[in-house]
């Protein structure tokens, strides 16, 4: 093989991370490298519950692939995956084919609704820019529409997240942040509105510290967030959310429900026929899935486990990203001609959640806990610090969260 072809699929975390490293490390001359992402521009899945809350605006989480990437040395085809023949080594894209020599796939993840009925139809998911910018409308809509009918409906105004999770709790404190703004805007008094989380565990923030839970359940009380723990989601219809609690099943009306509590990896994977394990590809310790060796997964698609704790590592983008500089150098060594490659062993250098824009919660340094401003800064830090591997100081200083105090 004189050139191989690289194909890397998806330009998130994992596939974004794989290309700015793969066109630093080898050579445009040594190999054909292509990325093939849905849409021209790179998000940041980690902002989507600010830019659908409203809290920030989602232009300043996305970029333009190739303002990042060098397209003189890797192309980028700006197409939809729609499936994946790893026998015959191609990929099917909506508007033709590609095939190739090794592939990385890095197409992310989807939600995962558990078969809870109606929820598929009827809630709304933090899952991609046009999702979050529809939940920003439909909220907003909701506002509005609220003043302008005879009889007020209060479904309008009780807005439910479906989990207490990273994502729900992240979700939550934007929006205890944002729905004084919208009041003011729409002419609705605040406590016409109820921000209600809905969680089946019995605590939030399941396998989160419990001093560290109790200072977020606390933050987000203190300003509007009510919390229905140990509440089993059981229905999603256009107007209410019905959920069981002890042995009593109590309904919220409500025309937003946000699902926040369950991820998978994108069914495209399963579907070409790769091993599956609640909707994530095990993979060998060099990241390829049992028995093919031309195949990388990274990110969300992924399964790798915890021996420590003999569980998957939940999904993030702290490992999407590491897996993507992994794979980077091994793609490097499979050009070079070494077929030797480096296994992959995780680096989980502390977990940040925002509680909104001035409040957050945190583990560093393996046990070290961090509270309000410290893990807000820190949070910025980690998501400049990711801006700058990607694209370095330019899309820092055009992308990043620079203002510490704000
Ligand atoms: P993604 O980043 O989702 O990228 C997948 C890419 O593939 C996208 O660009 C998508 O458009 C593209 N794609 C999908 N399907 C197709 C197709 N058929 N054809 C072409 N392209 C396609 N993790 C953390 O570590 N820390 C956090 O603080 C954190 N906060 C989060 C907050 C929220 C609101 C959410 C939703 C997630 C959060 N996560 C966090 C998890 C993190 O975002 C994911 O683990 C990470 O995005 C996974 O990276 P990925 O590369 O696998 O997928």
């Amino acid at each position: 093989m004189n050139r191989p072809n690289i194909v890397i699929l998806g330009a998130g975390y994992g596939g974004m991370m794989t290309a700015s490293k793969l066109q630093k490390k080898v050579s445009a001359d040594s190999a054909n490298m292509t990325l093939v992402n849905m849409h021209s521009y790179h998000y940041q899945s980690t902002w989507l519950h600010e830019n659908a809350a409203g809290t920030l605006h989602h232009d300043r989480t996305r970029m333009e692939v190739d303002n990042v990437i060098d397209t003189n040395k890797i192309n980028f085809v700006q197409d939809t995956v729609t499936g994946i023949d790893p026998d015959n080594k191609k990929v099917s894209l909506l508007n033709g084919e590609i095939s190739y020599d090794y592939l990385v796939i890095g197409l992310g993840f989807e939600a995962a609704t558990f078969g809870i009925k109606g929820l598929l139809e009827n809630a709304f998911t933090i899952s991609s820019i046009n999702k979050a910018r529809l939940i920003r409308q439909h909220i907003e809509y909701n506002f509005a529409k609220y003043n302008n009918e005879k009889d007020k409906k209060q479904e309008r105004l009780n807005l439910v997240v479906g989990g207490a999770g990273f994502t729900g709790i992240e979700f939550v404190g934007e929006l205890a942040n944002r729905v004084p703004e919208l009041c003011k805007e729409y002419d609705v008094p605040r406590e016409n509105v109820r921000i209600i989380n809905v969680e089946a565990a019995p605590t939030a923030l399941p396998g989160f510290d419990p001093e560290l839970v109790e200072y977020a359940m606390n933050s987000l009380e203190a300003r509007g967030v009510e919390f229905k723990l140990g509440a089993m989601i059981k229905e999603v219809t256009a107007d209410k959310l019905v959920y069981e609690q002890g042995d009593e099943i109590e309904e919220i009306p409500t025309n937003t429900v946000v699902w926040a509590a369950g991820v998978r990896g994108n069914s495209l994977v399963e579907e070409a026929g790769f091993e599956s394990n609640r909707g994530r590809t095990p993979v060998r310790e060099d990241l390829r899935p049992n028995g093919y060796d031309d195949v990388f997964i990274v990110g969300d698609c992924a399964l790798i486990m915890n021996e420590e704790t003999e569980r998957p590592y939940p999904p993030t983008a702290q490992i999407a990203i590491q897996e993507a500089e992994h794979t980077a150098g091994n793609l490097k060594r499979i050009v070079e001609g070494n077929h030797n490659l480096e296994p992959f062993e995780p680096n989980i250098q502390g977990t940040v959640a925002s509680l909104g824009n001035k409040d957050a919660i945190g583990v560093i340094f393996d046990d070290k806990k961090i509270f309000g401003w410290t893990a807000t800064a820190m949070k910025k830090i980690i998501d400049n610090r990711y801006l700058w591997k990607v694209g370095g100081a330019a899309l820092v200083l055009k992308k990043g969260k620079l203002n510490f105090f704000k």
